[in-house]
């Protein structure tokens, strides 16, 4: 009798830790589609009317119907919105790739279609940062695997990084090589503003890590851009790295791997 009292204590504590683990899953699971909705609505409800916002900033500084103040308004609406819309995005990208979400694809791409875009991106701000934006693709650059979308965020984010931390009148960078030892190819953005210190290096990759957080801080941002760069790059395969130089300013890397490069004489055999 003694058993048979053990053994229904045990089946009452079973049935007990059931219904909590019940009571749990129900609320993991609400929570999950409270953040499902959460997130479509940011999508629909935010970035939808900021693309239009861009958009017609974009018509009417096209236009050229307005004068030198209307063009500062404009371009000030252009500029606010499309760091507004970079944060939205970085925000949406992590939360996607928390949930696991994250899909990439791997597709052949042209490293200059992705420069192009991205100086397309990046011209306004820098012309409004006051700063030279530069680009160059090596002739001799191959065609490789990857995902567009994730390399133009990569360099959406390193773009906006280099000009935002680079004071007017200063140069940033947008550079495709094939690094002659490796044959790796190289993507690199490289600005000469303000540089990061050494002991800063690595943690400018965590989630949330800004320099001078703690003090005043005169950037905005949310500290999320080069998180996701770095899991960019990782989900393609690629590497990432920063060298930089306090005050004299950084270049990051993108290194593609000679394997991810298209080789067609290969493929002809
Ligand atoms: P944020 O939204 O703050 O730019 P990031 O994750 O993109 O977030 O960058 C993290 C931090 O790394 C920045 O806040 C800044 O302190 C530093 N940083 C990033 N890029 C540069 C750069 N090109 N020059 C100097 N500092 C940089």
């Amino acid at each position: 009798t003694e058993r048979t009292l053990d053994l229904r204590r045990a089946n009452e504590e079973l049935a007990a830790q059931r219904d909590s683990l019940e009571v749990l899953s129900a609320q993991l699971a609400k929570e999950s589609q409270v953040k499902t909705d959460l997130l479509s609505m940011v999508n629909h409800e935010l970035r939808t009317p900021l693309t239009s916002i861009i958009t017609l900033a974009q018509i009417a500084l096209d236009s050229g119907n307005a004068d030198v103040e209307e063009r500062k308004s404009w371009e000030e609406v252009r500029k606010s919105s499309s760091v507004l819309l970079g944060m939205i995005n970085n925000m949406l990208d992590i939360a996607r790739s928390d949930a696991g979400s994250m899909a990439v694809s791997s597709e052949i791409m042209d490293l200059g279609d992705i420069i192009a875009t991205a100086q397309g991106t990046l011209g306004p701000l820098a012309i409004n940062a006051r700063v030279t934006l530069k680009t160059s693709v090596a002739p001799d650059v191959p065609l490789v695997y990857g995902d567009f979308e994730k390399m133009q965020r990569i360099l959406e984010n390193l773009g906006t990084n280099a000009v935002k931390f680079t004071a007017s009148g200063g140069v940033v960078a947008l550079s495709v090589s094939v690094e002659a030892e490796t044959e790796d190819v190289l993507v690199q953005v490289s600005d000469n503003g303000i540089g990061i210190a050494e002991e800063d290096q690595e943690r400018i990759f965590e989630r949330f890590f800004q320099v001078d957080s703690s003090t005043t801080r005169i950037y905005g941002g949310s500290g999320l851009g080069l998180a996701l760069v770095r899991e960019y790059a990782v989900a393609q395969g690629f590497g990432i790295s920063v060298e930089s130089e306090l005050g004299e300013g950084s270049t990051f890397t993108v290194r593609i791997p000679k394997a991810d490069t298209v080789d067609f004489s290969e493929e002809d055999e």
